[in-house]
């Protein structure tokens, strides 16, 4: 069974195997833990996005999916970038931002990375509520059986770690 860990602060300074990206579609970078990847990953973090959207991507990653890349100059050895939903009042798409932890738990077992770190995807410049986030995102992990011994859930501010621990009573 996958261990749940929490941690608290900026996922790229987390030793791991695999760290995930809140990415978006186009994969060339953008703002939040996005643009904190790729900063500290390097050029080569970008440079195999956009070897990807050169040849199996045309189109750009559709959201709930998920794609490994090198994590160039991070601990890390993959970079999975992920696309999350838009948080929306009108539609439900809580089954997108599932599948996006789900996706990138299964990309990870395919690369036989033992320790994987997530950060709270959609609930930031996506707009997502981070209760329900986090709430999404342990019920996802805990739903996918994988041979990842331990994934980390990264909160970035006090808040969101409070909001993952709640999850992780409640799930
Ligand atoms: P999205 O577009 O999916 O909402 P964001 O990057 O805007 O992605 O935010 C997702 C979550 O990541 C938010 O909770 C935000 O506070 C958090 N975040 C931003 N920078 C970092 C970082 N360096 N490390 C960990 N989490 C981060």
């Amino acid at each position: 069974m996958t261990a749940l860990d929490i941690a608290h602060g900026d996922i790229t300074t987390i030793a791991v195997d695999a760290i995930v990206n809140a990415a978006n579609s186009s994969l060339l970078g953008g703002g939040g833990v996005d643009g904190a990847i790729h900063s500290a990953g390097g050029p080569e973090v970008l440079e195999a996005c956009r070897e990807l959207r050169a040849t199996q991507l045309p189109d750009g990653l559709t959201p709930g999916r998920a794609v490994a890349t090198t994590a160039g100059r991070l601990p890390a050895r993959w970079v999975i970038h992920t696309v999350g939903p838009v948080w929306s009042r009108n539609e439900d798409r809580s089954h997108i931002l599932e599948a996006a932890y789900r996706n990138s738990l299964l990309v990870a077992h395919d690369l036989g990375a033992r320790t994987v770190s997530f950060p709270l995807i959609s609930a930031g410049i996506y707009g997502w509520p981070v209760d329900d986030a986090a709430l999404r995102a342990v019920t996802a992990l805990r739903g996918t059986q994988t041979s990842v011994e331990t994934v980390v859930l990264v909160g970035y501010d006090l808040a969101a770690v409070d909001a993952l621990r709640r999850a992780v009573a409640q799930a």
